[in-house]
């Protein structure tokens, strides 16, 4: 019965993920899990987000990527604790691959917490790792049909980021039949639209990670 083994899996995952989120909420580390097709701009809107938020919160990076640490090596001169995963021959991060990469990071030095999944459309939305929100990236050089054609990556995602705003004209993406598509597969869905050339959106962006994050006080009450 493959869906009895599938539904064993899973149950198993969500334990460890639970796990993962009492360590991280112990610690008060605000975790996201960003997910994406490959390309559509996460690594770089990591290193944006790094760029605008590093001097005002304490930001850590965990890399999923199938082989090579590229990506990590990307973001090793932002002098933040930066862990990658390879996951060889998986397609997805899961919960127990996070609570290793948790065991390497120093969790009381951190507030935000961004877990870059593999890119893949798919199984990453099947798995909980530990996050408090799941963020999904579409960039208008993929298709405004997405979300019907991969909702459960929508439903499952509490945040859209349209990204590459700045090539919209050049392409046949609608961002109206986009916006209606992923409301329809997730009527609570928030969407933001951004461009990591021109940063158009990003202040929304860094609004929607400060209004969650909690930075200790630095100013000791005397
Ligand atoms: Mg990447
Ligand atoms: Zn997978």
């Amino acid at each position: 019965m493959k869906i009895k083994v599938m539904d064993d899996i899973l149950r198993a995952n969500d334990a460890i993920a639970r796990d993962n989120r009492n360590r991280l909420d112990e610690h008060g580390v605000f975790t996201i899990n960003l997910m994406s097709s490959p390309g559509a701009g996460k690594t770089t809107l990591i290193e944006k987000t790094l760029d605008r938020l590093g001097m005002r919160c304490r930001v850590g990076v965990i890399e999923g990527d199938i082989e090579t640490s590229r990506d990590a090596e990307r973001l090793e001169g932002y002098g933040i604790q930066v862990i990658q995963l390879q996951t060889g021959s998986s397609c997805h991060l899961d919960a127990n691959m996070v609570s290793q990469a948790l065991g390497e990071l120093d969790l009381k030095k951190l507030d935000l917490l961004i877990i870059e999944n593999v890119g893949n459309l798919v199984c990453p939305a099947e798995f909980k790792i530990g996050e408090d929100h799941k963020v999904v990236v579409l960039s208008v050089t993929e298709g405004d049909e997405k979300p019907l054609k991969y909702p459960l990556m929508f439903r499952e995602s509490s945040l859209l980021l349209i990204n590459k705003m700045d090539l919209v004209e050049h392409t046949n993406f609608n961002i109206q039949e986009a916006r209606q598509n992923a409301l329809k597969v997730n009527p609570q869905l928030e969407i933001i639209e951004i461009s990591c050339t021109d940063d158009q959106g990003l202040e929304e962006w860094d609004r929607w990670l400060l209004n969650r994050i909690t930075v200790p006080s630095d100013t000791p009450t005397t």
